[in-house]
């Protein structure tokens, strides 16, 4: 009997638990690279955060939320947004994009950014469509787009190396006009734009949104405008937001995160802006699934934007202090990678930094016919031998792509002063230690 039961038991199993459009998606490069980072890293140059505080008045607002006496800020709140964060949201977007907009219909609040882009996709994309998506791109739009049934349609920022030696720059890389243009079809629904760009810091000047613009008119395609690295531009550099460009409004859909914004990427808030007509179904989706975000956090991060509406543009505003802070150190990573022979693509903007590392090949030896880009393994190599953690340059490539670019690997330097110093003796001690042998 007992035999019997056990038997049947095991027969009934043998049935796949997972849903096919699992498939192919259970590997995940920051889950993987975390825990490298974890086991091995001295210094962890890897995931995009900062390892310095979030600003004072944010930590403080958020203090006063947790025990000011307003207990109700520990129940549920509005579902599509905390009604003090979606109207000072409404405000800021509001100057930003000129013109008015609802809290209640134009904005929606969500788990970070990764939860506006979820919504995205799972609101628009049907079985069949088409999403172009603008490679090296945050690897996340891939899943996305075929978890919810699309097919990505891949097109890439080319390199187009300076002829006078001078180190490259993110606004190096660039889409092809004619490349891009093939790319868009009937079939087209949507393109992602992520301006400044991870991983390499590119900011897209007014031509190529003006290019990508036309496109999305001329056939009908909505953009998914991922701007999580908004206020992270440097050199005088300007970010344009597409949905200002003629025609977009009424077709984009533009992303941000506080967590990136207010240097408080684990209290994950974020948001879509855009028309009704969009957002109505972001709304839908977000109602079936998440429902609503914390309270506090919301809270708080909605004192925050009403101090940098206050003081929008002036010195003390944190929107002008952190690109400041984050260019300087992008300049010392810069210089640190360069004086031991990593080229640097020097990024216009987010806090990221993409790094050649072909003058280090010959300490990490390639295994033909591997099914892992080069990259990735030098990364794994660098933080089990040198304890140092980046995050390969193939992992933000689609996987027919990977092999085209595997000499860079990415690094992030939002990080303390003494963090970035010691990732430099890490590098100096490495190449004193390859000059000697
Ligand atoms: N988009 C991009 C381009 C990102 O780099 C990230 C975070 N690394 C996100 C979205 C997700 O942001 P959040 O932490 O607010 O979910």
């Amino acid at each position: 009997q007992t035999h019997f039961l056990s038997h049947s038991l095991q027969a009934k199993m043998s049935r796949p638990v997972q849903a096919r459009r699992l498939e192919g998606k259970d590997k995940n490069i920051w889950v993987e690279f975390a825990k490298l980072a974890a086991t091995y890293s001295k210094v962890n140059l890897g995931q995009g955060f900062p390892d310095f505080p979030a600003p004072d008045f944010l930590t403080e607002a958020f203090s006063r939320a947790l025990s000011g006496g307003n207990h109700m800020l520990h129940q549920y709140t509005c579902a599509f947004g905390h009604p003090p964060l979606v109207k000072v949201l409404a405000q800021f977007f509001g100057k930003l994009l000129g013109r008015d907009l609802d809290p209640m219909t134009n904005v929606m609040v969500t788990v970070g950014a990764f939860q506006a882009l979820f919504c995205c996709f799972q609101a628009l994309v049907d079985e069949g469509d088409e999403v172009i998506l603008i490679e090296p791109f945050f690897d996340c739009y891939e899943p996305m787009v075929k978890m919810a049934g699309g097919t990505p349609v891949f097109v890439p920022l080319r390199p187009n190396p300076p002829k006078d030696g001078k180190l490259m720059s993110s606004a190096d890389w660039q889409l092809d006009p004619a490349e891009l243009a093939s790319k868009f079809n009937e079939r087209t629904k949507a393109i992602v734009l992520n301006s400044p760009n991870n991983p390499l810091g590119k900011v897209f000047s007014r031509g190529e949104l003006g290019l990508i613009a036309e496109l999305c008119v001329k056939h009908d395609v909505l953009c998914i405008s991922d701007e999580v690295y908004e206020w992270l531009v440097y050199d005088g550099k300007q970010h344009i937001r597409i949905a200002t460009l003629q025609g977009m409004w009424d077709r984009t859909l533009t992303i941000g995160s506080a967590g990136k914004t207010f240097s408080a990427t684990g209290w994950k808030v974020g948001w879509a802006v855009g028309p009704d007509r969009l957002l109505q179904h972001l709304r839908t989706v977000h109602q079936n699934s998440v429902y609503l975000c914390a309270t506090i956090a919301q809270e708080a991060m909605a004192q925050g934007f009403q101090r940098e509406l206050m003081l929008y543009g002036k010195p003390e505003s944190y929107f002008v202090q952190l690109p400041k802070e984050l260019q300087k150190k992008r300049d010392w990573l810069v210089q640190s990678l360069d004086s031991v022979g990593m080229k640097p693509i020097i990024p216009e903007g987010t806090y990221f930094l993409v790094a050649d590392i072909s003058q280090f090949k010959s300490d990490v030896p390639d295994v033909p016919n591997s099914d892992e880009p080069y990259d990735s393994r030098f990364a794994k190599w660098m933080v089990k031998n040198k304890g140092l953690a980046a995050i390969p340059l193939s992992a933000f490539y689609s996987k027919a792509h990977k092999n085209n670019y595997t000499n860079f690997i990415r690094f992030c330097f939002a990080k303390e002063e003494a963090t970035l110093k010691a990732a430099n003796d890490i590098l100096q001690k490495w190449k004193e230690e390859k000059n000697s042998s």
